[in-house]
């Protein structure tokens, strides 16, 4: 898997009022701003997708956008600070393939360490919107039967792990 894009690891000024941020306090575990004294964290990020299965296969987005152009991944994105994951997931879905959907149960939770991504899956059914479609961010949707995965074009380990547990909840909910 390729390198994700480049997280702000290191804050080097205050949101707050632009002043220069003193270095890291290990017990705060942020930087204090000597300044207006309101510490500025670096926090994870995180994503919420969704597996959506359309007549019977798995619908993937081919990604147009860094990182992992041209690999495929789950219809999904970044959670916008005070909306719940499982809204997010709906809402990228819809943007990304024209998709209704309701999320329902937890697929996982995927992280790995070093990652800045803290990745929510879930499963989900879908109300209307369909058949999908690209719509934006993705050039093109693939449709997957189980066994027809391109597991070697997958965009993320997450995806890879997300999918082995979705078709793991289909087989004992049938
Ligand atoms: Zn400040």
């Amino acid at each position: 898997m390729s390198a994700l894009p480049t997280f702000l690891d290191v804050p080097r000024f205050c949101a707050a009022c632009g002043h220069e941020l003193a270095p890291k306090d290990p017990k705060l575990g942020g930087w204090p701003c000597p300044s207006c004294g309101i510490p500025s964290f670096v926090d994870p990020k995180v994503a919420a997708c969704v597996v959506p299965w359309w007549e019977g296969k798995i619908v993937l987005v081919r990604r147009a956008i860094e990182p992992r152009v041209g690999y495929f991944s789950s219809p999904g994105g970044y959670c916008e600070r005070g909306e719940p994951p499982h809204h997010a997931a709906a809402r990228e879905a819809f943007e990304e393939t024209g998709l209704v959907v309701d999320p329902g149960d937890l697929l996982g939770v995927f992280a790995h360490r070093g990652s800045p991504v803290i990745v929510i899956y879930y499963d989900c059914t879908i109300r209307g919107g369909g058949p999908p479609r690209p719509v934006s961010e993705c050039t093109e949707i693939g449709l997957f039967a189980p066994e027809e995965i391109p597991w070697d074009q997958l965009a993320f380990s997450s995806v890879h792990e997300a999918l082995c547990a979705a078709i793991a909840h289909r087989e004992m909910n049938k």
